[in-house]
């Protein structure tokens, strides 16, 4: 294990959304120096940041630009081309490492990682070509969710094809893009494991969360999910046993489906911080954005105990049809916290920022979170 990085270290980040934002403030207040690459100047990250590389994620000399300027990397998104990764680790330490993200980063090699490993997963098949569908489909039953395999997130890239469809016409709005076909799942809801695990192998999980999505996006999460106790386990370690088999340092979260007979079935995995770990900034004793600065400064890890419950809601650029939205509606609950990312391009389904309602009664959590989120979409502009 190379020496810790202590406060006064440079931290380098690939990309510069929201994620790297929220991970450079919690490092920035420990007295982390950030410096983001991203190819434009005003993005969420750079915002909060030190310094800035403008390039693009796949310009290898913009990011070894930015590797003479740090003492370690990490990532805001795992899409960023492994061999860059490749070239920046013989400068610096990347982590996540670039076998990580090699590994994640396209679906079918990830699903291959899991089969090896015996985690259950949905059935899945290759969909290479257009001519490899109708196999595909067969062996799935006829119906099945087609992702592609590289650069999908928050639903896009990937279309569901039922029994009944035109297939052939279903797959092209996926253009050709070499892709994977899933079974369609019929869970009893989502879940998700967000943990932290740093280079000598300690793990500290958050809370579990439960996630309700709206068209193939994260909505609504609950944390910590009620469920049996044994199930709460075997949960943990299904997604004890990937960080490890991956060697992953840093943040990393599980989505999973949970069955109604209380099976438990990984949907993907993201080596990062994640978006159903947004609650533990002010519900835990130390947030995913503190804990991943933590592993990828090889330091202690803090502990993930939960000081409460929550539930946090996704505030999607839909809300910004009309103008910008009521903040009077969040900012009168008195256990809501507002997270908005400095992202001047509201676009309908585009993620702005999120509300985290702090209780430990989740069920009045929920409702003043519903409560709250309606009182946006109906009255959605500003009044004093
Ligand atoms: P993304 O990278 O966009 O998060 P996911 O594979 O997690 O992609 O899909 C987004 C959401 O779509 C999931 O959280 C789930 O709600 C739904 N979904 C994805 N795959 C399946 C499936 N095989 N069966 C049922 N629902 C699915
Ligand atoms: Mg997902």
């Amino acid at each position: 294990m190379s020496r810790p990085l202590f406060p006064g270290a440079t931290i380098g980040v690939l990309g510069g959304g929201q994620l790297g934002r929220m991970m450079a403030l919690a490092a920035r207040r420990m007295g982390y120096r950030i410096v983001v690459l991203d190819p434009s100047p005003r993005c969420p990250t750079a915002q909060v940041a030190d310094g800035v590389v403008v390039g693009a994620l796949d310009d290898i000399d913009a990011a070894k630009h930015l590797a003479a300027q740090v003492d370690v990397i990490t990532l805001d998104t795992e899409h960023v081309p492994a061999d860059i990764l490749d070239a920046l680790h013989t400068m610096v330490p990347v982590r996540p490492g670039p076998s990580v993200l090699r590994t994640i980063q396209d679906r079918q090699t990830q699903k291959q990682f899991l089969d090896r490993l015996g985690v259950p997963q949905a059935p899945w098949a290759p969909v290479g070509s257009a001519a490899e569908l109708d196999v595909a489909m067969t062996a799935l039953g006829g119906s099945a969710i087609v992702k592609v395999r590289r650069a999908g997130y928050d639903g896009k890239g990937q279309v569901r094809i039922n029994v009944d469809d035109d297939r052939h016409a279903k797959l092209a709005i996926l253009r050709g893009e070499p892709a994977v076909a899933e079974a369609i799942v019929d869970f009893a809801r989502e879940i998700s494991v967000v943990l932290a695990r740093s280079s000598d192998g300690t793990i500290e999980l958050f809370p579990i969360a439960e996630n309700e999505h709206r068209k193939h996006v994260l909505h609504l999460t609950k944390a910590p999910a009620r469920m049996p106790a044994d199930r709460a386990r075997h949960v943990s370690d299904v997604a004890v046993t990937i960080a490890h088999a991956l060697d992953h340092v840093g943040v990393m979260a599980v989505e999973m489906f949970e069955l109604p007979d209380g099976q438990i079935l990984v949907n993907e995995i993201a080596p990062r911080t994640h978006n159903s770990g947004h609650f533990t900034y002010g519900a835990c004793a130390t947030s995913q954005f503190e804990q991943h600065v933590r592993a990828v400064c090889g330091v202690a890890l803090g502990s993930a105990r939960a000081l409460s419950g929550a539930v946090m809601v996704n505030l999607l650029g839909d809300l910004w049809a009309k103008g910008a939205p009521g903040w009077q509606h969040v900012l009168a609950l008195p256990n809501a916290r507002l997270h908005l990312y400095g992202k001047d391009a509201p676009a309908p389904g585009r993620k702005m920022g999120h509300v985290v309602v702090l209780d430990d009664d989740l069920d009045r959590a929920t409702a003043d979170a519903n409560a709250m989120f309606a009182a946006l979409t109906a009255e959605p502009t500003q009044k004093p």
